[in-house]
């Protein structure tokens, strides 16, 4: 019998993965390595690196104990390939090897690496995900608009997870109404598990340390679970204390607050730690056990059943050429705020500042802080895709393309929103308490210190008025444009320039 070599990747590490079930114990050679290609595609932040390699290093352990013999190459040895293939190749000559098992990657760089490998390589589909490739595109066949409730109801249907028979739990399919609760006052949740780092991570950390101490991001505080059995632990501490009240305040934003009662799993279930339906199954046995309110249980499941197959579905249904896409045609280089330069805007300087520390910000962050501000602000799709591939600790293209590409810069033309999702200062004003202490005014929408938000959200109207003047969502805000005092309009959209040109000339903005 010939040994294969089994691959498994960073974001694979589950017992379950369909390549481990191919392979045989007895005969097959399991190979994982930290290569230089991956850790530096894009100068990921720091706390991702140390997260994925020692997740990775305790994986191999957990394998090795499981019987399996695993090559394991680490990055600080020279002998390690600077890429998946190469280091395939080095261990197949190694092993004796000449063929792969392996299960899809969530990339197409990848998935096109493979292809090129001289090693033939075996693709398994990652049935870690709920919706197969097969499944999504029967449901994308033939429809005009593939949008996520009519999906998400199908997931629903299919999971049965807060199903009462044919009917959604409590008569209704989502809740979304009742959760956009804005800041609290106070937040009672003492937020995600925190894990003091062990052996294993402590030696990745001193290697990240040296390796990737100029990357954008710290490094110093790093809690995060790097196993199974800590990333269990997590989720069930965020059930008990920060479920009950998530829904009501998943759109919120507080100063200082980095957590709020998010779930924080992300890198987990993308990692492979956790599974989407293991998740899901703890989330809505708290609603049957009355430990949570449904608005809660459901906003959570729609998340992982619904987004986050469906941008999944998405990535792989358009093809590689998707995150080069740019629909609205914005070339503006991406300002220096993203990487920690100095703003007046202290949203950004909020957003940015715990992305900075926590290598995590939470949706709303994401998309009505961040994304917004770079969409307004005409920031060339792809940079703005690099970042949020580099600085989150869940980022991997599959699900941050789509996220980012069509649902944040409508780059992909508006296959994911009906809309882009823009607004000026007032959203943020109304679901944070960042505008207070804020160098700006968000109730000015000209003038000395008039928020930028206010400004560019017209600019970004006017310069985009051929695609969207038609858009019956946004037929409403053009007839406010329109109904303004020419000059007023004039003087927002020449404002909105100068704000434009300081972003140009790398002033702080
Ligand atoms: C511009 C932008 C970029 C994003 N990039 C990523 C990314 O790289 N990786 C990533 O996992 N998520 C991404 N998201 C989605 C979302 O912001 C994160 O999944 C979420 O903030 C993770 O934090 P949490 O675990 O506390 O989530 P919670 O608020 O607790 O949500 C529960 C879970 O639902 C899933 N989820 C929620 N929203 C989405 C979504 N839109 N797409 C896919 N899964 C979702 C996640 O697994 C998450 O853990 C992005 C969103 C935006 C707007
Ligand atoms: S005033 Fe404008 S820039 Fe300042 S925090 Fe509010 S929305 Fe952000």
């Amino acid at each position: 019998m010939v040994t294969r070599l089994v691959l498994v990747l960073g974001d694979q590490l589950s017992e379950g993965l369909s390549a481990l079930r191919a392979a045989d114990k007895a005969r097959d050679v399991v190979v994982m390595a930290e290569v230089a290609d991956e850790a530096g595609y894009v100068p990921h932040h720091p706390k991702k690196i140390a997260f994925v390699f020692s997740a990775m290093r305790k994986f191999a352990a957990e394998l090795r104990a499981a019987g399996w013999d695993v090559r394991y190459g680490r990055l600080d040895d020279r002998a390690t390939g600077a890429s998946v293939c190469a280091e395939l190749l080095r261990r197949g000559e190694e092993v004796g090897a000449t063929e792969v098992l392996a299960t899809e990657p969530g990339e197409w760089r990848l998935i096109e690496a493979l292809r090129a490998c001289p090693l033939p390589v075996t693709l398994q589909p990652d049935d870690r995900f709920l919706c197969s490739h097969a499944d999504f595109e029967a449901w994308a066949a033939g429809r005009k608009a593939l949008r996520l409730e009519y999906f998400y109801r199908e997931m629903r249907k299919t999971t049965g997870l807060l199903m009462e028979g044919d009917h959604p739990a409590g008569g209704q399919w989502n809740f979304d109404h009742d959760n956009r609760k804005p800041a609290p006052g106070a937040v009672d949740f003492d937020g995600p598990m925190r894990f003091a780092p062990d052996a294993v991570t402590r030696e990745v950390l001193d290697m990240v340390a040296d390796r990737f101490g100029d990357n954008f991001g710290d490094l110093e505080d790093f809690w995060f679970a790097t196993d199974r059995a800590q990333a269990r632990r997590a989720l069930a501490h965020w059930v008990a204390g920060g479920l009950p009240k998530y829904g009501d305040y998943q759109d919120a934003m507080v100063t200082g607050e980095r957590f709020l009662w998010h779930g924080v799993i992300s890198m987990y279930v993308n990692a492979g730690l956790l599974g989407p339906m293991e998740v899901c199954a703890a989330v809505e046995q708290a609603w049957r056990d009355g430990r949570a309110p449904l608005n809660a249980a459901e906003g959570f499941i729609r998340q992982v059943i619904g987004w986050r197959e469906y941008v999944r579905g998405i990535y792989f249904l358009e093809g590689p050429d998707y995150t080069a896409r740019n629909a609205l045609g914005q070339t503006r280089d991406l300002p220096p705020v993203y990487w920690g330069g100095e703003t007046g805007m202290r949203c950004m300087a909020e957003a940015v500042g715990q992305t900075r520390t926590e290598a995590y910000a939470h949706h709303i962050q994401r998309l009505m802080v961040t994304g917004n501000f770079a969409l307004l602000a005409g920031v060339d799709p792809a940079q703005v895709h690099e970042w949020y591939l580099a600085v989150y600790a869940d980022a991997y293209e599959w699900v941050e393309a789509p996220n980012v590409i069509g649902m944040s810069q409508f780059a992909d033309g508006g296959i994911i929103a009906s809309k882009p999702y823009v607004s000026s200062g007032n959203y943020i004003n109304k679901m944070s308490d960042y505008c207070k202490g804020c160098a700006y005014s968000v109730t000015k929408k000209t003038g000395q210190g008039a928020c930028p938000f206010n400004l560019l959200y017209w600019h970004f109207m006017d310069r985009h008025r051929d695609r969207f003047a038609g858009n019956p969502r946004m037929a409403q805000m053009y007839r406010t444009w329109d109904r303004m005092d020419a000059d007023k309009r004039e003087v927002i959209l020449s404002e909105a320039e100068q704000v434009l040109a300081r972003l140009d000339a790398g002033e702080v903005v």
